[in-house]
């Protein structure tokens, strides 16, 4: 039987806003009381589209009440500057969280300087320490892609527990956390990789799909379980116009869109599952605006398990 239904878009813009209301009364609170969470930022060097992440990291502070730094060394700055600036960030109290944009420049070792931040202060939870306490289903600081999903998840009502689930892509800052989430949520989980056998079989059992392989339109409308709610991390620019004409020949509007623009944002999932799926983050708008969401809620969190309860009672 052909399915055709039209998945309930999960809209990532919409949890943001929901989840910034909550944070900037939080904030407000824990201010009132003398904790005010704050982020430092280092941005290495001058990386257009480093520099683009890091502002908006710190508009999103700004804008929810929160205190930033932004530390800025030049494209020269050798791993022991780094590592001398991450030891000055993790003894200054005022700071909750600590974030070092990737990429850094290729003469520092980014592993030492990732791994020298604080887990107490690793908003980007990519730190072992953070990875090893969500391993053993600890609270402790999670990498923000992966928590956003949860919450989007979560915050449409989406059953979890008993759940299908198959996480496509293995990374340490998507796939891996992403897994793991999902099966402290009670979830059956499957994770996939590039090596793994007969995908669209394995994706046609899942009640849930997270897709993270950056890939762009690889997972087909016809592999996906009828009325499954479909993850699509994937952020891919497609600028090929024998591809965008393939992949949005169902989509007119956009399809003009690309002709004027010359670039269009594709999910790892193809465009036309939507008339497959019950439900389905599009892209863009779905899980991208989550990330610097879950920045802004795990430096929140950060402040709260540092600088104790007793401090920020209530909030
Ligand atoms: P990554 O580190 O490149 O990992 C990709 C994963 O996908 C790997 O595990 C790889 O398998 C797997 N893979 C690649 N091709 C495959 C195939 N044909 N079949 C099955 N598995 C395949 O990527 P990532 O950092 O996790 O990011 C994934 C995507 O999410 C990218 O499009 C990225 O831009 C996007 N992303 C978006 C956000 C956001 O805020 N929206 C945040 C982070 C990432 P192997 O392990 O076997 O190599």
């Amino acid at each position: 039987m052909l399915w055709r239904m039209t998945a309930k878009i999960l809209d990532g813009l919409k949890i943001r806003d929901e989840i910034f209301a909550e944070l900037k009364t939080q904030i407000a609170s824990m201010t009132a009381q003398g904790v005010r969470p704050g982020l430092a930022a280092v941005l290495v060097g001058e990386n257009p589209a480093s520099q683009l992440y890091v502002k908006s990291k710190v508009a999103a502070c700004e804008q929810l009440g929160m205190a930033s730094w932004l530390h800025t060394p030049a494209a020269s700055a050798s791993t022991e500057y780094m590592l001398q600036l991450v030891d000055d960030l993790n003894r200054d109290d005022n700071v909750d969280g600590i974030l070092v944009q990737l990429p850094l420049p290729k003469r520092v070792d980014s592993k030492r300087v990732l791994e020298a931040v604080a887990p107490a202060k690793d908003v980007d939870g990519f730190h072992p320490v953070s990875m090893g306490m969500l391993v053993s289903n600890r609270p402790g600081l999670v990498a923000c892609t992966p928590a956003g999903c949860m919450e989007i998840l979560r915050r449409n009502g989406i059953v979890l527990e008993g759940a299908n689930a198959v996480v496509l892509g293995r990374s340490d800052i998507v796939g891996k956390p992403m897994a793991l989430l999902l099966l402290h949520a009670n979830a059956t989980v499957t994770v996939c990789h590039s090596k793994s056998q007969d995908l669209p079989e394995i994706i046609g059992r899942a009640d849930i799909l997270v897709a993270a392989i950056g890939r762009a339109g690889f997972v087909q409308g016809e592999w996906i379980k009828a009325g499954a709610a479909v993850i699509d991390v994937g952020t891919n620019r497609v600028t090929d116009g024998a591809e965008a004409e393939k992949l949005l020949k169902n989509f007119p509007a956009r399809l003009e869109k690309f002709r004027a623009k010359g670039n269009v944002l594709i999910g790892d999932v193809h465009p036309d599952a939507v008339n497959v799926a019950g439900a389905l983050t599009p892209v863009p708008g779905g899980v991208g605006p989550m990330t610097i969401t879950m920045l802004m809620s795990n430096t929140v969190k950060a402040a709260k398990l540092r600088r104790g309860s007793k401090r920020v009672a209530g909030a």
